[in-house]
């Protein structure tokens, strides 16, 4: 089953074929990334954040109105939230195949440092094939260089490969097989 990624219009531009490219050698699966006419809801003014499930939901009925039910990966540039968290990379629903990362943490300018195309497609490609393999059922890894192990600052998500561990590589392979019969 092929993944769409929606490229939000704000987002980092020059980076989607990097990024496709990183994803597609983790994953190993077919990819196209498209750019996204998904009109972004849940903003919180006071947090200058978007609420991450409101943003699943629009992505949701976006699939259900079109008759789509190949996974969907949205890239914004905007800072997310959820619930009881300050902020979160991406987030999943399986149960719809919708998830969501955000690029607003993941640039070096963020932290005050300067911007590097290489290290930011890195980040969005781990990030982006971690949310993907929530929607193919894989939870998260405690080992701190898999895919699936979940970062709570860059440092951690840096020290991540652009790969699965090989209990998450099977698998996200199994799974993949399952959802392509
Ligand atoms: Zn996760
Ligand atoms: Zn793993």
């Amino acid at each position: 089953m092929r993944v769409k990624i929606f490229w939000d219009q704000n987002a980092p531009r020059g980076l989607e074929t990097a990024v496709e490219k990183r994803i597609r050698s983790i994953l190993g699966i077919p990819l196209e990334i498209v750019e996204s006419c998904i009109l972004l809801s849940g903003y919180n003014r006071e947090r200058d954040q978007y609420d991450a499930q409101k943003i699943l939901s629009r992505i949701q009925l976006f699939k259900r109105q079109r008759g789509s039910t190949e996974p969907v990966l949205l890239v914004v540039p905007d800072d997310l939230s959820i619930r009881g968290q300050d902020f979160v990379f991406g987030l999943a629903r399986e149960s719809v195949g919708a998830a969501v990362v955000s690029t607003a943490r993941l640039d070096n300018g963020y932290y005050g440092r300067a911007r590097e195309d290489s290290d930011l497609a890195g980040r969005i490609a781990k990030e982006g094939a971690h949310e993907i393999g929530h929607l193919f059922g894989l939870e998260h890894c405690p080992d701190v260089e898999c895919v699936m192990f979940p970062p709570r600052t860059l440092g951690e998500l840096d020290r991540k490969k652009l790969a699965f561990c090989t209990a998450c590589g099977k698998k996200f392979r199994l799974r993949e097989g399952v959802d392509s019969l």
